[in-house]
């Protein structure tokens, strides 16, 4: 489903990512774990074309994307790989000045021109899956983080992805409100979406995750199995951050 090769990345004199190669299968859990500035996010942002690499190429399903492409060709390919990924942020990002509701219709409304009382349609389905049908003409302010960011997990999901990554998407919640988010992203999961998640939360990791990708210093360190990597994880650099993280 998604194939990363030989991904690379600098910011100015930077190398973010060093020739990351990956490949996920439909329906995988990938949990992508490392310190801080060791690439994650970037690599997510390549999934979807917010990041355009230096030398490598990724395909996600059908779609293809390389370095070496022209502007143009860029662009289309890049309009498809958003179409592809559902992508949901540390920071939930919602629409301030429109409800719930509207927030979730605006995409497939605006994107795919969907009519709008097809969008309610789903957007409803969507909301009442995340357990938040009440909340439909709230504001976003009305909300607490998790509900917020349950809002933003729907508005992803409006859009039909086939993958879905999520960054970070619990690190900016209180703890009492990380719950409801990770069972939302856990019922995903047994639905069988196909998820790329950068997290902390390790209890998740090991029992949602079907694969743990170790990064560190824009390299892939490690991966394997749940049970494999946090029971006897094989370098140094992956067992002093188990450390830290315990
Ligand atoms: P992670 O998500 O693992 O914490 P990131 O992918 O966000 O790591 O960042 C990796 C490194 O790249 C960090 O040193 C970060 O400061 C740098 N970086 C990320 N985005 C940019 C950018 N747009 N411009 C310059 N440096 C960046
Ligand atoms: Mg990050």
């Amino acid at each position: 489903m998604i194939e990363v090769s030989h991904l690379s990345k600098s910011f100015g004199s930077l190398s973010v990512l060093k020739d990351v190669s990956l490949n996920i299968r439909q329906g995988e859990i990938v949990v992508l774990l490392g310190p801080s500035g060791s690439g994650k996010s970037t690599l997510l942002r390549c999934l979807n074309g917010l990041e355009q690499a230096d030398a490598g190429s990724v395909r996600i399903d059908s779609v293809h994307i390389e370095a070496a492409m022209r502007a143009k060709e860029r662009k289309k390919a890049v309009h498809e790989l958003r179409s592809l990924t559902g992508m949901v942020f540390q920071s939930f990002n919602l629409f301030p000045h429109l409800t719930v509701l509207d927030n979730v219709i605006m995409a497939p409304m605006t994107v795919k021109n969907m009519p709008k009382e097809q969008a309610v349609d789903i957007a409803e389905k969507l909301l009442g899956k995340v357990g938040l049908a009440e909340k439909r003409d709230e504001y976003p302010s009305r909300l607490s983080g998790g509900q917020q960011q349950r809002v933003a997990i729907a508005r992803a999901l409006a859009m039909e992805p086939k993958i879905m990554l999520f960054d970070e998407p619990t690190s900016a919640l209180d703890p009492e409100l990380t719950g409801e988010v990770l069972q939302v992203m856990r019922q995903l999961a047994e639905e069988g979406m196909t998820m790329v998640v950068v997290t902390h939360e390790m209890k998740f990791a090991q029992e949602v995750a079907n694969r743990i990708v170790f990064m560190s210093e824009g390299i892939i360190q490690e991966e394997g199995a749940p049970e494999h990597f946090f029971a006897g994880p094989k370098t140094e650099r992956a067992r002093k951050f188990l450390r830290q993280m315990a």
